[in-house]
Order: structure tokens, then sequence, then C-alpha cells
């Protein structure tokens, strides 16, 4: 998938527009599926605790946001904060790859599987654990989620690593971890993203067949049969919108339909995938999705080499920083008590359109219809915050 998704994300069109929005209307719908499927997971009280007495609402370039809740900023378990971060991400990522890209350089895109078993647990079976120290014959000691990383950064380790790096004129690596349910069983990948500092192709697929041999090598040496060529993705990446959606794919995601996921993913389901299955009914995938939950809590997703932000002034932000953010000006206040009247009808999404179309007087009409009303401040304005709730210029209250 080469589409430039990023791109057309922070442009105003209507056909962007309709994505985002249906992607966020499905993160919101998916989000009380997973509440409901880890109860005592973060995600069970994401967007539902109110911080203060009201919640409010911010825009920023025409997207609407609520603001004033409590996020879980699980990028595994929660589609909505998931969504987010990963916009986020991108935007770093688009940051990187135009500043990189101006200083000469190019990006490649690769990926790193390996084959594995329908029994292959993604975490360790009770008491198989395998020393630090040992590699192979028996597969998957560590669970699958382990191994592939504990390969990745075998596989970037070491002197010979450092001359095949300094060769092929490596600047730094970002890489994305994934999983996907496929018949195989679980299959998590990373999706890796080198910038190289020369547009020399030849150089480039060269280093790119070095790169499969030692991911191969590794893999072998840790007990998994050897990786098959034909699956080796070694690709420039067209543009940085491409690289972007290439490593952060996951929120994406959330806006294509089912058929095009298919199709993508070569059969294998999405963790967002089980779980709308899951809400449409499907137990195996309900039990898969608690399993997937449950194996990746704690795991990294995009992890950047040392140094590769810096180099480009990137910042450094946390999950939770980015779920957190109030960016955007507040264009109204509800209080919490409505606020979790509009939740419980789940209808988050609805009001949020509305006040992205006409403002705030949008919201209250949209609230009004339902039979929604409040009589002035909230409790906190009252407790002598400044400013004069009443008398604001967007009107943010009304009477009953
Ligand atoms: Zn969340």
């Amino acid at each position: 998938m080469t589409a430039p998704l990023v791109n057309k994300l922070s442009s105003f069109s209507a056909e962007a527009r309709n994505r985002r929005r249906a992607g966020r209307r499905r993160a919101y719908i998916l989000r009380s599926v997973a509440r409901a499927l880890l109860p005592h997971e973060r995600v069970s009280w994401c967007g539902r605790r109110v911080v203060m007495a009201d919640v409010a609402i911010r825009v920023k370039e025409g997207h609407a946001r609520w603001s004033g809740l409590q996020t879980c900023a699980s990028v595994w378990q929660c589609p909505a904060c998931s969504q987010l971060i990963a916009a986020e991400r991108a935007e770093e990522l688009r940051t990187m790859g135009e500043r990189h890209t101006k200083a000469g350089g190019t990006l490649y895109m690769a990926a790193f599987t390996f084959s594995h078993k329908k029994w292959h647990t993604l975490l360790p079976r009770e008491g198989e654990r395998a020393h630090p120290d040992f590699v192979g014959p028996m597969p998957a000691m560590n669970g699958l989620r382990d191994d592939v990383t504990l390969m990745w950064s075998k596989m970037i380790a070491g002197r010979r690593w450092q001359a095949m790096k300094a060769a092929a004129g490596v600047v730094g690596i970002v890489r994305a971890l994934e999983v996907t349910h496929g018949k195989n069983g679980w299959h998590p990948h990373i999706h890796a993203l080198f910038a190289l500092d020369h547009a020399d192709d030849a150089r480039a697929a060269a280093f790119g067949v070095e790169l499969f041999e030692r991911w191969d090598a590794t893999v072998q040496r840790h007990g998994y049969a050897a990786c098959n060529p034909a699956v080796w993705r070694w690709e420039k990446a067209a543009n940085y919108d491409a690289a972007a959606d290439y490593v952060v794919k996951g929120a994406f995601d959330l806006e294509l339909t089912r058929g095009h996921m298919k199709l993508a993913k070569g059969g294998g389901r999405s963790p967002w995938q089980l779980l709308e299955d899951a809400g449409a009914g499907d137990r195996r995938a309900a039990r898969l999705f608690q399993e997937f939950a449950r194996a990746f809590k704690g795991a990294r997703q995009v992890t950047w080499s040392y140094g590769l932000k810096a180099r480009y002034g990137i910042d450094e932000r946390e999950d939770g920083e980015i779920t957190a953010a109030e960016a955007g000006e507040v264009i109204g206040r509800i209080p919490a008590r409505i606020y979790s009247r509009i939740a419980f009808k789940g209808n988050c999404a609805a009001v949020l359109e509305a006040a992205e179309d006409q403002g705030w007087p949008g919201v209250v009409h949209l609230l009004k219809g339902w039979g929604l009303y409040w009589v002035g401040p909230p409790d906190h304005f009252l407790a002598g915050m400044k400013g004069n709730p009443r008398g604001g210029r967007h009107g943010q209250y009304w009477a009953a």
C-alpha cells in the first residue's frame, strides 16, 4: 500500500474528512468492544472518566477533540488512543522523512517476518522461558512476541553489523512491531524504515540483499525455519508519506473497509479486525483479542534508533502526552453528567462531527434534539476560576 494517506489526512478535502470521521466512529465503537473484553485494563475506563466537573470540546484546524477526559494511552488495546498516537507518530515520521530527503538521503522500507507454526504462542508457556543465552533448536520458547524483538536486536548488534551499516550509509532506523492472526496462528513481524545517506540505488539494493541474509541467519540461529526470499520486502519509499504510512498503518487500518484489509494482509486479521469480529459475536476472535492484549501490553510499538530524532530535531513524546494533549481552542464545555449520557448512548463521535461542521451552535442544536439541557456553569467555575463562563463569546452554556 503506497497511497499517501497521511498527506490526504492533513488536507481538507471532503473525502479525507469523511474517511477520518469513519475511522473515528469505528475507533469509538471498537473501544467499547475492547472495554467489554478487558474489564480490568485501562481501556475499560478510557474516555469515560471525567477529570473535572466538565468536558470541553476543542477544535484545531477543523478537527474536534474531547478534552478533560482520562485516556488510557494504550496503543495495543485502545483503538481510539491508538489512532491519536499513530497520527502524531506519522507526523514525526513525515518530518524526519522530509528533512532527511532534503539532506539528500533516501528511505527504504523492509518487512522482517519469519515462519512459525500454529502452536507457537505469543507468550512463553508456563516454565518454558529459555535462558537468555539459549540459542535453538527449540523455537518459540520465549514466545513469538519476545522472539521477534530478540532476533531483531541480535541482528542489529555486533561489529559486523556496525561495518555493514557504515558501508551502506545507514543514518538511522525506525521500526514498528506489528501482529496479525491468520491460518498459521499469530504472526508478529517488524516493519522497518532505513534512512540511507545517499541515493545510490545499486548500493541500496546490495545492502537489501545483505540484510535479508543477515536476518535469515539470525532467524535460523534461533531455531526457526529458513526465511523465504520471495516474501522479503526491500523497497524504496516513493515519498515520506508512504514511508510514514508503512510504519504506523495500524491507525489507518481503522479508516479502511474490511475488504481492503483482507486483501492487504493476505487473509490475516489485525487486532482491530479481531475486535470488530468479536463485536459481531465471534467468540474465538474475542478470545484471540484478549490473548493478544495480554501479550502485547507494555511492548514498544515504534522505536527509533539512537540519535535519529535528535539529528532531525524531533522531540521525544510519550504516548500519554499525546492522548492527554490539550491542543486547539475550547469552543464549549459540557457538564460531566451530560457527557456521561452522550457516551452511554455512543454519541461521542456525532457530537464532534457537529462541532466540526457548525461549531458550538451545532453541538447545542444536536444536544437539544436529544433532550439534553443544563443550567449554569459547571461547579469548578463557581469555585473562583477566572473568566465569565456565561458571557463567553462562544455562549458556552445555556439555561433550560
Ligand atoms: Zn484509550
